[in-house]
């Protein structure tokens, strides 16, 4: 009684019927590609299973919306990658200033120093250099 019960199960389940799914991640070329294959053209029980898998299957694909960017979608995403752009070009912009600000303090106190120092050239270069990067960049920002 009890090993007609077992006979039966046993029937039913086929130890290679969990396996058949990853027939469809598999390459052709595959050796166990193949195996799977031939198993499937021997076995009823994982046969019924994979062509139960492969209905179920199309079914889900013909279910599952495409997905589309219609063109509003797509002006939409473009414009806010362009607003995006700006902002970061923006944010860069105020950092940039900050460190020409700093800089020009420093060159700046180099300046009065250089006043202290008497005119030295390399002072007066540096100074002439600075109020020109100050002015080019006041100009361009
Ligand atoms: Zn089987």
């Amino acid at each position: 009684m009890q090993e007609s019960k077992i006979t039966k199960s046993f029937q039913k389940n086929c130890i290679h019927t969990k396996h058949i799914f990853s027939l469809y991640d598999m390459p052709k070329n595959d050796e166990s590609y193949k195996a799977m294959k031939k198993h499937l053209e021997n076995c009823s029980i994982c046969n019924n299973e994979f062509q139960n898998f492969q209905a179920k299957n199309t079914q889900a694909l013909t279910l599952i919306p495409k997905f589309s960017m219609d063109r509003d979608l797509r002006q939409t995403f473009e414009r806010e990658v362009v607003e995006l752009f700006k902002a970061m070009d923006l944010n860069d912009r105020k950092l940039l200033k900050r460190n020409v600000k700093q800089g020009f303090i420093f060159l700046d106190k180099m300046g009065i120093e250089f006043i202290r120092n008497l005119f030295s050239k390399a002072m007066i270069k540096t100074y002439v250099f600075a109020l020109v990067i100050f002015i080019g960049l006041k100009i361009f920002l």
